[in-house]
């Protein structure tokens, strides 16, 4: 008898922290790989919010907290919503946790039986649908196709409703595809939603700052019918470039909130509290950083896509917001080529041109790759010269 629990059997490690893993290893051998594959901005967090940080451990400010989140840090948080996103939350509406991940991972631990259901539109962020399965609800994947920009429709939500059904899962600006979801996309889904009252929804709306071309972010729970049935999710590592401090947090119905919590006090009790002194600065202080940093991602954005578009056989859609891309290697999965999938293709292009990217199928959706252009422009300079090479090679 194994010692690996079952519900463990049913999952397996993220794939894109595998490419980034596999990039690190092949260049401590001495190979010139540029890694593609990391989801977290290359900037560094800004000061005013290092200072915070400081100034917190030279308070004393570094024994256990609350475990779901400082009163400081959920004040800020509900001035966040509030100025933000128009939405009106009390502070036991919210609940901080060591980064949005695991408040998805309590609140999916905290809501789901056996047999439920989440409807996961692809391409999705590829811990979802392993979050789902550990916590014993069944993924329902709904392939959202390149023509609609990689978004579910309502006609889609529809027909993936069950009464199984327990939660929709929506992201955006999305990873994989840096698709946003505009106003009116969000109230069509809205208008299945309000027919289908059992359903709750969940927003992950961590790239909500990350965003181009005049994108008007809207999130879900502003409608005001939806917002007791949503769970908002968000969190510092993107838009302060603060992965390592591990904070996120969401807003939502009470009982649910309550459930993280408690699954929290016997996990890992609270976030660190310098990390959440931290957050207080990040979401009270300055907010220019953002803007400026947005303009360097789409600075290097510009240049990917046109790059990308620019090698025969490959399509890349222009997205509106996070950090990544989402190209087409279809015109190279064929007999020719001898490569019959994209992690086929994946693995050759780290093979021969030393570029770590990730293949479409972790998210869900084959025939593409994603790109994270999180990185210099030097970097993407050189990657993207490569990729044509190697495409080159392949035609
Ligand atoms: N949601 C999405 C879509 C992400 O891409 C990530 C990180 O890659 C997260 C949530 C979790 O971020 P964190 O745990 O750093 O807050």
């Amino acid at each position: 008898m194994s010692i690996i629990s079952d519900s463990l059997k049913r999952i397996k490690p993220s794939p894109t922290i595998a490419v980034t893993q596999k990039a690190r290893e092949l260049r401590a051998a001495g190979k010139d790989v540029i890694g593609l594959g990391a989801g977290e901005p290359d900037f560094d967090t800004p000061e005013n919010i290092k200072e915070a940080a400081i100034q917190a451990i030279k308070e004393g400010d570094t024994k256990y907290t609350a475990v779901d989140g400082t009163p400081a840090l959920k004040k800020a948080i509900v001035e966040k919503f509030r100025r933000e996103n128009n939405l009106d939350f009390t502070s036991d509406q919210i609940t901080v946790g060591t980064g949005g991940k695991q408040v998805l991972y309590n609140a999916f631990m905290a809501t789901l039986n056996k047999g439920d259901e989440v409807i996961i539109p692809a391409p999705y962020w590829v811990s979802y649908p392993d979050m789902v399965l550990l916590a014993g609800g069944k993924p329902k994947i709904v392939k959202c196709d390149e023509k609609e920009g990689f978004k579910l429709t309502a006609k889609k939500l529809q027909k993936a409703i069950s009464k199984k059904t327990k939660w929709l899962i929506l992201n955006s600006p999305s990873n994989p595809t840096g698709a946003g979801y505009t106003k009116n996309e969000i109230e069509d889904l809205a208008k299945v939603l309000l027919k289908n009252k059992k359903i709750y929804i969940l927003s992950d709306d961590i790239y909500e700052h990350i965003k181009y071309d005049n994108f008007n972010f809207f999130t879900i729970a502003q409608i005001s019918k939806l917002k007791d049935r949503t769970l908002t999710m968000n969190g510092v590592s993107k838009s302060y470039a603060m992965t390592g401090w591990r904070i996120g947090y969401a807003a939502g119905p009470k009982d649910i909130i309550k459930a993280i919590g408690k699954i929290q006090s016997q996990s890992t009790s609270n976030p660190s509290s310098v990390s959440q002194a931290a957050a207080v600065e990040a979401l009270n202080g300055v907010q220019d950083f953002i803007y400026e940093r947005s303009n360097a991602f789409k600075e290097r954005r510009d240049f990917v896509v046109k790059s990308l578009n620019n090698i025969k056989g490959i399509t890349c859609l222009t997205p509106n917001g996070a950090f990544y891309v989402f190209p087409s290697c279809k015109g190279f999965l064929n007999k020719k080529t001898k490569l019959k999938t994209d992690t086929d293709f994946v693995q050759k292009l780290l093979e021969k041109s030393n570029v770590a990217v990730v293949q479409g199928s972790a998210f869900g959706l084959e025939g593409y790759f994603r790109i994270s252009y999180a990185t210099s422009m030097e970097n993407l300079q050189k990657a993207m010269e490569r990729i044509k090479s190697f495409c080159e090679s392949l035609s």
